[in-house]
């Protein structure tokens, strides 16, 4: 008997095997909550295999995680894709080179602020973070300082789920009682006060600088998302604390690597959220809309000063080659997603989207179970008095005809580029409604 194809089988029967077989983000084995079952995609809309909540198509609110910017099925990334396919999907990096690769480097060290212009080209966010540490953790090893081998972070951050990302993802938020004893022990400043707009506090900005200069002997880097801190709990914070962590950096020597995996290409309203702050890191970190959602691509950056302080070690060379390096047709959709990106006006599209969101969102501010409603860029938060009822949260969006995921205390929304006036309007609706189903039905049955 021949395997059956994809389509020969009922969507109750994939979910089924879904739930017996497959693996989904943070999830139970088997799975808990059934997940919806998406057929295709085009534009900004997700199509289901069959309806849920009388719903056919979701206009996707959340950009597949943050990273489809110019929404499904784009022509210009259709095409690079498909054109990439004719030639070859994939070969090895060692030894071998081709030019979606060095289009994509060039391309990424000319827009990125000041001199990051050596590119490694990995294969996940979470992989660029650990090959960020690496490459700073082997700074110092060269340069005959080994002891430096420890990180500073904020809390609240989100750095990815392998392991030294992990050590420096928020140790309340994160898994760090699991793990404690397993995960390297960072060190941690008090999360950075909030407010993009909020102006700088004195003792906190004290507080940066006496704990990197207390422990500049054995750091090697401080590693912080700027601007927003995204899956760490969708805080927002001055630009002016990334100016004073690249003073107290360079004052104490200590490397600064952004990670701007969920930030970078115009989320925040700058292409790079570093631009805000008017900073350059030693070594920045881009992922997610690098590809425009299509493929998992992301990319390490750093400067020459870095480059150049690994190759003077008894170690010279950086050892990291995942197999799947700079793979071509992940490169290819990356060059043109950002090309088409470079080529509009993402910025007034960022702006229509975020007073978009001002407008819709203004309706939660103030109700029942609502802390807080924050808006920068195109993100869009509704954070609540405790934790969302998941599954009441998403039925209500669904109802509005919305895909969104909440997670702890948030309601947010983080649209594609391409989402019309009308869908934002519609996201913003089914926010404010999830919000509210989300919130009732966590004061019915109390914290979890
Ligand atoms: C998503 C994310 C990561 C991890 O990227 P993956 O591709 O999921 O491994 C790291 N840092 C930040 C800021 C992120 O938002």
């Amino acid at each position: 008997m021949p395997e059956r194809g994809p389509r020969d089988r009922s969507p109750a029967e994939l979910l089924a095997l879904d739930r017996r077989h497959v693996w989904h983000p943070y999830g139970p084995m088997p799975g808990r909550d059934a997940p919806l079952l998406v057929e295709s995609a085009a534009g900004v809309r997700l199509r289901l295999a069959e309806p849920v909540e009388g719903r056919h198509e979701l206009v996707d609110g959340m950009s597949s995680w943050w990273s489809a910017i110019h929404g499904y099925r784009h022509p210009v990334l259709d095409e690079a894709a498909s054109g990439q396919l004719g030639r070859m999907s994939h070969v090895m990096f060692g030894g071998l080179t081709h030019e979606p690769a060095v289009r994509l480097a060039k391309r990424l060290a000319d827009l990125a602020p000041g001199d990051l212009e050596h590119v490694f080209l990995a294969d996940s966010g979470s992989v660029s973070v650990e090959v960020a540490l690496k490459m700073c953790l082997q700074y110092w090893r060269s340069a005959g300082r080994p002891e430096k081998q420890r990180l500073l972070t904020w809390r609240g951050g989100y750095h990815g789920d392998t392991w030294n990302p992990m050590s420096v993802c928020d140790p309340d938020g994160g898994m760090h009682d699991l793990w404690s004893g397993v995960l390297p022990r960072q060190v941690f400043a008090d999360a950075p006060p909030p407010g993009f707009d909020a102006e700088p506090d004195p003792a906190y900005v004290r507080h940066l600088w006496e704990l990197i200069a207390r422990h500049a002997g054995e750091l090697a880097a401080v590693i912080v998302e700027p601007v927003v801190q995204g899956a760490g709990g969708m805080r927002f914070h001055s630009p002016a604390y990334l100016r004073v962590l690249r003073e107290a950096c360079d004052a104490h020597g200590v490397l600064l690597v952004l990670d701007e995996i969920a930030t970078g290409f115009g989320r925040t309203g700058a292409l790079f959220a570093a631009e805000h702050a008017g900073i350059t890191p030693d070594v920045l970190c881009l992922g997610k809309a690098l590809t425009g959602g299509y493929l998992t691509m992301a990319a390490t950056l750093c400067t020459p000063r870095v480059a150049e302080g690994i190759s003077r070690g008894e170690v010279p060379v950086l050892a990291h080659g995942p197999t799947f390096m700079a793979n071509p047709l992940a490169a290819a959709v990356a060059d043109a997603s950002v090309g088409l990106l470079l080529e509009q006006d993402w910025a007034g599209e960022v702006k229509r989207i975020e007073s978009g969101l001002r407008d819709g969102l203004a309706a939660a501010a103030g109700r029942p179970g609502v802390r807080d409603v924050r808006v920068l860029g195109a993100i869009g938060v509704v954070q609540l008095d405790g934790p969302v009822d998941m599954a009441a949260a998403t039925r209500a969006a669904v109802r509005h005809g919305v895909w969104l995921r909440p997670f702890r205390d948030m309601v947010y929304t983080m649209p594609p580029y391409v989402t019309g006036d009308e869908d934002v309007a519609r996201i913003a609706t089914a926010v404010c409604a999830a919000a509210e189903a989300g919130a009732q039905a966590g004061a019915e049955t109390g914290p979890r």
